[in-house]
């Protein structure tokens, strides 16, 4: 197969816009993708004819404004491209104005108090920057979705505003440095998708994973991932297939899927698509997700997104890869050939020191989740402190500037194999860091913290208003400047150097001794979601969002309430789910099973004989049957008593506090029952059948 005769033959992209619109429509169309001017109205009917041709020449007899609302889904309503003319026949139609804008009672979104349910009317608006495309005999058309009132209800709006803050913020900086030519900053983004894939068939028989996405009980398998022989081992026949009719599906709908891998935990892979701009990306990580549920399903498999799905394995992250780049073709975050020298780069990168450590809690809160808390700062995933790997080559210049002393360049070695038909190559300057939340690779930066089932809208639109708001201090600073511009450019990197130098970290992020470390350096260490979105009510942060026009006091404020109301209802499911397995599965297999015991015991007590260790065993097991019913009553008490208290604050405190650790003391005694019950007395697939039964 050729990837080039089916890549984005789904996609209403470029190509396939100027085969179906007039060069004219076509140019005004481009510039207003590429220099964020509004659409000609004039021409969004002949878009929209030219659309609709395109679509139903792929099948399309329906479009949708497709849209991400606060929640961790997308959204979709279909119309059929159905019309009747002046005589009643029926004919095809879509025009502009249905394209450009789309009404629905969305009431049932998460609007966090932005929107009362007696003005539930909502918008859907063209974001013409995102290529549309044609799934399941329908258009998709990629849309923003705001309130009556004009206030973001979605994930993509704040994405769009600031990767214009950082645009314009940038422009300025790159005057300074004396860059004329450079007309757009774009924020480019390449995610790296982690997941699980299991048999279908095992997966419908647990409530957990078909109700919460992980699994709520399991004692760990014999085998976990210490032998390392998953990681980047054989693709399994079975495994293989997926991955080929997902990128087959992925690359029709013109997403760039590349890398393909095992990854560390039994079950688990990855896929990374080619970098795009980060709406783009954003959207195409969305696609890539659903993607891989309904091909999962489609090959009776299930694909878990969930950050941990698996307890004592590792969990599942979404690396959001982020750089900037300008029209002239330069990425801003690469060193060159001699990055003591290359002003650009120190500034910006400077400018990223900075925020990073201002902003640590707004990035942190960028990561959270209910589902995200369960993974981060466990098996092999980056702790809760935000820190920044810069690697040695680049601490050395920054710690030779802020001396100001001679920076000792450093030539990288070739690595030579002493094996003479092995070609001998050069080697990076700096080795990886794999534990770093906010890795430096070279290039770009790698955000580790974020997990598998997220959108890379928030971490990407906080760490593009940073920039911008640090790109501008620098600006301002430079306007006023009347000396040489260099020297000045030198200072400020020195000041922003000594300043923030905390926040970087070459060493293993996973270890104690950064723990105790990063405590003595004062860096914000926010375990869970509950304290990370307390980030959204800080004044620095509130003036921040705003001065970039990316959220608005309300919008912060609404963002404040669904997220930890989001938080609240994912623990309330997960808490019920546990219930009713422990209750109705978990408890009554172990009672007949030791009902059994018992009556086997004294069978063979009535004819003389003795079953110590049968006898050990069944004490064992009502011992830990007694702890799981007392801890489940435990749970439903306290589960009742989060669920009715009122205030949304006081209840996700509650769920945090008080749930979670009954539900995971009920887990505990339910997970030593399974290694003492035999495996065909327990009432649902284990870890072992799981992990390894693909
Ligand atoms: P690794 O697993 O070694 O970190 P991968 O190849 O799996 O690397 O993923 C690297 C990701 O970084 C890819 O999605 C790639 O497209 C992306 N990337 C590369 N250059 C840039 C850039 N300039 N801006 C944003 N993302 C980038
Ligand atoms: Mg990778």
């Amino acid at each position: 197969m050729y990837i080039t005769d089916i890549y984005a033959e789904s996609s209403f992209n470029d190509e396939a816009i100027k085969e179906y619109l007039s060069e004219e429509s076509f140019k005004k169309l481009k510039s207003t993708i590429d220099s964020a001017i509004p659409l000609d109205s004039e021409i969004a009917d002949e878009v929209a004819e030219a659309m609709k041709k395109w679509a139903v020449s792929k099948g399309a007899t329906h479009f949708s404004h497709w849209f991400q609302p606060l929640n961790e889904m997308t959204a979709e309503k279909h119309d059929a491209f159905l019309s009747f003319d002046k005589d009643g026949s029926a004919i095809m139609e879509f025009s502009g104005k249905e394209l450009i804008k789309g009404e629905s009672d969305a009431s049932s979104f998460p609007s966090g108090g932005l929107r009362a349910t007696f003005e539930a009317r909502g918008y859907t608006a063209w974001d013409c920057t995102s290529p549309a495309f044609v799934k399941d005999k329908t258009l998709y058309i990629p849309t923003i979705f705001c309130s009556y009132t004009g206030e973001a209800l979605d994930k993509k709006t704040p994405l769009l505003r600031s990767m214009e803050a950082l645009n314009r913020e940038a422009l300025r900086v790159l005057r300074h440095l004396g860059d004329n030519e450079t007309t757009k900053v774009t924020t480019t983004v390449g995610p790296e998708q982690e997941y699980f894939l299991i048999d279908r068939e095992l997966y419908e028989k647990r409530l957990d994973l078909l109700l919460c996405g992980r699994t709520l009980f399991g004692s760990p398998p014999p085998k976990g991932q210490e032998m390392d022989d998953h990681y980047y081992g054989r693709l399994r026949l079975r495994i293989s297939d997926y991955m080929h009719e997902l990128d087959r599906e992925l690359w029709s709908l013109g997403v760039s899927a590349k890398t393909k891998h095992n990854e560390v935990a039994p079950a688990q892979h990855e896929l990374a698509c080619i970098f795009n701009t980060a709406n783009i990306a954003c959207d195409q990580n969305q696609i890539t997700m659903e993607s891989m549920r309904t091909v999962a399903k489609r090959k009776g498999l299930a694909c878990l997104l969930h950050e941990k799905p698996f307890k004592g394995v590792s969990g599942s992250g979404k690396h959001v890869n982020w750089s900037i780049s300008t029209d002239t073709g330069m990425n801003i975050l690469s060193p060159g050939k001699n990055p003591a020298e290359n002003q650009t780069f120190l500034l910006f990168m400077a400018a990223m020191i900075s925020g990073i450590d201002k902003y640590q809690d707004l990035l942190r809160f960028s990561c959270s989740g209910a589902s995200n808390d369960v993974r981060l700062g466990g098996d092999e995933a980056p702790p809760t402190v935000i820190s920044i790997f810069l690697g040695d080559e680049l601490c050395d210049i920054y710690e030779a500037i802020e001396n100001a002393s001679e920076v000792t360049k450093k030539n990288s070695d070739n690595v030579n194999m002493g094996v003479s038909s092995l070609p001998s190559f050069k080697k990076d300057t700096t080795d990886r860091n794999r534990t770093s939340p906010c890795a430096f690779t070279g290039n770009k930066f790698e955000f580790r913290m974020l997990g598998s089932s997220s959108s890379i809208s928030r971490p990407s639109f906080i760490i593009n208003t940073i920039m911008a708001e640090e790109l501008s201090i620098i600006s301002d600073r430079l306007d006023k400047a009347t000396g040489d511009k260099k020297e000045e450019i030198n200072s400020i990197i020195r000041e922003i150097i000594k300043e923030h130098k905390r926040i970087l970290y070459n060493g293993n992020n996973y270890s104690e001794e950064w723990r105790i470390e990063a405590e003595k350096r004062g860096l914000l260490n926010l375990p869970t979601t509950v304290d990370a979105i307390e980030a959204l009510t800080k004044e620095k942060n509130i003036k921040l969002l705003s001065k970039h026009e990316i959220l608005s006091e309300s919008e912060i404020a609404s963002r404040y309430e669904i997220n930890l109301e989001m938080y609240s209802k994912v623990i309330n499911i997960e808490s019920l789910t546990m219930q009713e397995m422990a209750e109705k599965s978990i408890i009554p297999a172990v009672e007949s099973y030791c009902g059994k015991l018992a009556r086997d015991i004294s069978a063979v007590l009535k004819v003389g004989g003795k079953m110590k260790s049968s006898e050990d065993k069944l004490t064992l097991i009502c011992h830990n049957l007694s702890g799981a019913s007392s801890s489940l009553s435990e749970l439903c008490e306290l589960h009742k008593n989060a669920s009715k208290t009122d205030n949304f604050v006081e209840k996700a405190h509650l769920y945090k506090d008080t749930v979670i650790p009954a539900m995971e003391k009920l887990r505990a005694y339910c997970d030593t029952l399974e290694k003492l019950v035999p495996k065909s007395e327990w009432p649902f697939p284990d870890y072992t059948d799981l992990m390894y039964r693909v």
